[in-house]
């Protein structure tokens, strides 16, 4: 839903692009070519996987996965096993969770886990009034969009938790590592009668340090930004408390009556894959996956740094040296978006647009027009161009003020 707004842009933008006189090909491309990052679509990962091979690649027959069940006696009843087993020794090697004492819950993509837990949540309290959901901007930009979507009558969007100062119960959404801008988060608003969602997507080793392993009531994570595999929409909650979970496991069910068993027997494979790939006694050919991905993060956040410096429009942020549990080095965050900022008064997102790249403006997490989010998970070659592209703006343009 979110991201659709911007296919459209993009194609208005393309069918109305008439040649320029002449068209510049760097490294193959045009430079009249549209430069999408405005998605954290992890088409980055794809080079790993595709060394990988055909070895791990999962068949299923056809007489395979018929019912609506996975293990009727488990709370979450559609959950594979296989993944159950997998995500624990995930978490485990990785050390960024606590699985103990949660129940987990599947679902199709951790966005469905979102409005499963705030369901959760807000069902049990029988409040008169709409519960408030804050989270500290800049936040993502689909907490507010799917708070208010079907305009519950359980819960409402009520912006900067920075700026909440209702009475009553809430419930904060905490990301981190945040997106847009990386940052690694605590609770800001910390009340009695506060109930809070740990989203993960981005707590792992290539894009920060594990610094303990987490554990919350409600954390949420998702192989599409842990191991790139945003299409199989699977994304996992580890749940305290039992009731909350058995209500998550409602909601998934009248939502979809459970979630895909072949996209749960894929991600376990490949979670069974990035597991053996730590260990570091080899009976496998491969390369450890973390360590694989955070060199190339490492490498493409050198890039954009070198870029941007002698560049006097525009600044990114640097991040504090952590150690990591994982690896035992220090390192900094590499995060999966550059929150970028322009000078100030500049429409940051129309300017890059200008240049035929699109970003996702500020405004859309609570923020200012100077930033824009900025993928950096795309393909080597569509990255390597937007760097060159940028490195070409240097001034604004007549309509930009
Ligand atoms: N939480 C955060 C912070 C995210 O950035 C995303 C993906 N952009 C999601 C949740 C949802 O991920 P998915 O539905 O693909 O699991």
């Amino acid at each position: 839903v979110v991201e659709m707004q911007n296919i459209e842009q993009a194609f208005v933008i393309k069918s109305s692009n008439t040649p320029s006189v002449t068209e510049e090909k760097v490294d193959g491309h045009s430079s009249e070519e549209i430069i999408n990052l405005d998605h954290g679509d992890p088409t980055m990962y794809e080079s790993y996987w595709k060394n990988v091979g055909s070895k791990y690649t999962v068949t299923i027959p056809a007489y395979q996965s018929l019912s609506y069940f996975s293990n009727a006696k488990n709370l979450c009843w559609f959950l594979e096993p296989k993944l159950e087993e997998e995500i624990k020794k995930l978490h485990k090697v990785v050390g960024n969770a606590i699985v103990q004492d949660h129940y987990i819950v599947v679902g199709t993509g951790s966005s469905q886990l979102i409005q499963a837990a705030l369901y959760a949540l807000c069902d049990s309290l029988n409040e008169p009034n709409p519960i408030s959901v804050v989270s500290a901007a800049p936040y993502y930009s689909s907490y507010p969009e799917v708070t208010d979507f079907l305009r519950s009558r359980l819960f409402k969007w009520g912006g900067d938790a920075r700026s909440f100062d209702e009475d009553g119960p809430y419930i904060e959404m905490v990301t981190s590592p945040n997106n847009p801008d990386g940052v690694l988060r605590e609770p800001v608003v910390k009340r009695a009668k506060g109930m809070l969602i740990h989203d993960f997507a981005y707590y792992w080793p290539q894009y920060t340090a594990i610094t303990s392993p987490a554990d919350h009531d409600i954390m949420l994570f998702t192989v599409s930004k842990c191991t790139g595999h945003a299409g199989s929409r699977i994304g996992w909650a580890l749940v305290r408390d039992q009731n909350v979970a058995k209500k998550m496991v409602k909601f998934v069910e009248l939502n979809t009556i459970g979630v895909s068993k072949e996209a749960q027997l894929r991600a376990a494979k490949i979670l069974e894959v990035i597991t053996a790939s730590c260990q570091r006694v080899k009976p496998h050919d491969l390369e450890n996956f973390f360590e694989h991905t955070h060199n190339l993060m490492a490498e493409r956040w050198k890039k954009l740094q070198d870029s941007v410096k002698n560049n006097k429009l525009f600044y990114v942020q640097k991040y504090p040296l952590q150690q990591c549990n994982f690896t035992g080095d220090f390192t900094e965050t590499y995060p999966a978006f550059a929150w970028l900022k322009s000078k100030e008064g500049i429409d940051c997102e129309k300017l890059l647009r200008e240049h035929k790249i699109l970003t996702r403006s500020g405004r859309r997490f609570g923020s200012d027009q100077e930033y824009v989010r900025i993928s950096m998970l795309s393909r080597v070659d569509e990255f390597d161009l937007f760097l060159q592209r940028l490195s070409t703006i240097r001034r604004i343009s007549s309509g930009n003020s």
